[in-house]
């Protein structure tokens, strides 16, 4: 799907989005305070971390600046298992909460492990629901196919609306979203399917039962859940800007503000992975001048007592350059 920076991308730029009685703040304009208490990411990943389909060099590298920095990471995607099984195993992360917090997945000894998402009813029956539900779904919208990593899911079903195939019309997804929702399912719009599936949880509830199970896969102290910041660019990722204290869309999120109870607190000046590398820079950087990221009990005292010092505000503070 092809996005080109729009003269509305621009205007965002200057000035913060209205949206109704609720603003949300360009987050070039987000206090230093704020940022500085954030110790863990969680992260969409089409078109937040991804750029038009692609994870770009640029923004894998801002991933491993922030693991570098001493930040927790944790993706939170709509996803297949298949997926987050080459993500666990392979990124710079944490953990990975998938099919839009079905499950989680994690290492452990260098073995990956799970955790399902208590979702009210067992599996079987949600399969054999979802099942029905596609065979309506083909009936009642014949051209529908679903997206190409179908075969890779556990426990949702994925309709492609613009990776594989030409976008469709916005009231047909509309339309889409309603019969499911008509049918019993959960349905979500993410930048590229619309996912439909049985149970009781969400991208928002997937992490909090991580969360909760005792953040199985993180070396160290959870922290807490407003310690978390979360970055996304759809509907889907509603429940979680609506949960935490800091939350940020990337600027291609404009696209859908207007569907969004929840809007994000902030929002980035550039789109998708260009945007996740802005937020990853501003936090890094307050993480390195403040001497707070867990990094820091690994530096010895004579690194330490070697690193410059400048002036931040009125205090006066030592610098310090993370081990590559
Ligand atoms: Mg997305």
């Amino acid at each position: 799907m092809k996005r080109s920076p729009s003269r509305r991308s621009s205007k965002i730029r200057s000035k913060a989005v209205a949206r109704g009685s609720t603003r949300i703040r360009p987050f070039s304009r987000a206090q230093q305070s704020e940022l500085a208490q954030v110790r863990g990411v969680c992260l969409d990943i089409d078109d937040t971390l991804s750029t038009r389909g692609k994870l770009t060099p640029e923004a894998f590298t801002a991933l491993w600046r922030l693991k570098r920095a001493g930040f927790y990471v944790v993706p939170v995607t709509g996803r297949p298992a298949g997926w987050c099984d080459h993500i666990t195993r392979f990124w710079p992360v944490d953990a990975v909460v998938g099919e839009n917090g079905a499950f989680t997945f994690y290492m452990k000894d260098g073995v990956r492990k799970r955790i399902d998402t208590p979702a009210g009813e067992e599996a079987r029956s949600r399969k054999n629901k979802l099942k029905e539900l596609g065979e309506k779904i083909r009936r009642r919208f014949p051209w529908s196919s679903w997206a190409s990593d179908q075969n890779y899911r556990e426990f949702d079903l994925a309709i492609d609306i613009c990776e594989d195939v030409p976008r469709w019309p916005q009231n047909q997804i509309e339309k889409l979203l309603k019969f499911c929702h008509e049918n019993g399912a959960h349905a979500k719009l993410s930048s590229i399917h619309v996912n439909a599936w049985f149970g009781e949880y969400d991208k928002q509830s997937g992490f909090r039962n991580w969360l909760t199970e005792g953040a199985p896969g993180l070396r160290g102290r959870a922290p807490q859940w407003e310690q978390w910041i979360f970055i996304g660019d759809s509907p889907n990722d509603e429940p979680l800007f609506a949960s935490f204290n800091y939350s940020v869309g990337v600027a291609n999120l404009k696209e859908y503000i207007h569907k969004l109870k929840s809007p994000p607190k902030w929002i980035t000046r550039q789109e998708s992975g260009s945007g996740f590398k802005e937020m990853v820079d501003r936090l890094c950087e307050i993480a390195e001048a403040n001497s707070i990221t867990p990094k820091k009990t690994a530096l010895t005292r004579k690194t330490y007592s070697k690193a410059p010092r400048v002036r931040v505000g009125s205090r006066v503070i030592r610098t310090r350059t993370l081990p590559a």
